[in-house]
Order: structure tokens, then sequence, then C-alpha cells
């Protein structure tokens, strides 16, 4: 069913039952990937916290989790391609293995803006997890792009976490613009 979110209309694109099904096979090859060591994952916040809650809860190695807070969108339904960092996190990285988790790479400016900031501290090994990947809309490759829930097109998406204008992130199914 259709929902409109201010001024725009969205379509249902991927229902709460796939998401549920596809975190859980994400964090058993997470868990797989990272049973040798304590891994520490960085949450992408804000669109990412519904993901990162729900992923989290399938990984059952020992683990530690902090957020860091970027944006690019500020409120339209493009990439401003500027990011503005706006929470840092305060967990010693060096010579561990991080595990970035993301809501979704667009342009990939934000992931790699983050994975070079991140790289100058020398952890061990540094992945990127998202839910989602726009793939045609992709500048930079992210070699480090390890985990992809779901490859969608090129469309504005909300819900699950992720909003327009601050809203539809409580939306359980994630939509895309009309
Ligand atoms: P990138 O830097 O890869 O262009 O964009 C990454 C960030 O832009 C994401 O973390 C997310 O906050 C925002 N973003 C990218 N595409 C979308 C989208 O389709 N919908 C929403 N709500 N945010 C998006």
């Amino acid at each position: 069913m259709k929902t409109k979110i201010a001024d725009l209309e969205f379509e249902p694109l991927i229902k709460a039952d796939a998401l549920d099904k596809r975190i859980k096979e994400l964090g058993q090859q997470i868990n797989a990937d990272y049973q040798h060591c304590i891994p520490v994952f960085i949450g992408v916040l804000n669109g990412s916290f519904l993901f990162i809650a729900d992923l989290i809860k399938q990984i059952d190695i020992p683990c530690e989790i902090t957020f860091t807070k970027l944006a690019s969108y500020y409120g339209g339904t493009t990439s401003s391609l500027k990011i503005r960092d706006d929470i840092d996190f305060s967990v010693d990285i060096t010579g561990r293995e991080v595990l970035i988790i993301e809501d979704i790479v667009d342009t990939g400016n934000t992931a790699h803006y983050l994975l070079e900031k991140l790289k100058l501290k020398q952890p061990l090994s540094i992945r990127v997890c998202s839910l989602l990947l726009k793939p045609a809309a992709l500048l930079t490759k992210i070699e480090e792009l390890k985990y992809v829930g779901f490859e969608i097109e090129k469309d504005f998406v909300v819900g699950y976490g992720l909003d327009y204008k601050e809203m539809g992130r409580n939306l359980k199914d994630i939509y895309r613009k009309v």
C-alpha cells in the first residue's frame, strides 16, 4: 500500500519479513567471519539505528559496539556530497578488527570519508556492512564493503530507520519514492 510522507508519495519496496530473513543471514556470516577476535562494530547514526539493533541481536560472539553520527542528505532526497560529522566515538580501534554498520551506501562518499578517517587510527582490519547499496549511484568504489543486505535501484527510499525530512523512520517496511 502506498504511503505519503510530507509532500512525497512512497510505495513498498522491501517488506519487514524479507529484512528480517536477510539480517539473520548477515548475522550468521559475521559470526563466522569474526569468531577469531573481539570485533568493534561502529554503527553510523541516524539512519541505521534499527538495522544496527536487529543485526546486533543476531551476533553471538563477544563484540564491542559504538556509534558515530554522520549526515549527508540534510532532509532532501539526494546526497549533498558534503558530510557533516556530528558525533565521534571513544573506543580505541588501534589494532582492532572494525566493522562499520551503515544503512545505505549511495554515492559512497560517507563510507569513503569514514574509512579514511578510521584508517588513520590503524585498525587491524576494517570492513563495511550496509543494509542497502545503490550500485548505479556509486561514485567511489568501496573495496571494504563486504556485507550488503540488498542491492536496490537508484531510488530514494524511506522506512526502517531511513527518513524523509526526519519522518518515516518508524515504518517497518522500506518504501521507495513513486
Ligand atoms: P552516500 O554518502 O553514500 O551518498 O550516502 C550515504 C548516506 O546518505 C546514508 O547513510 C543515508 O543517510 C543517506 N541516504 C542515501 N540514500 C538514501 C535514501 O535513498 N534515503 C534516505 N532516507 N537516505 C539516504
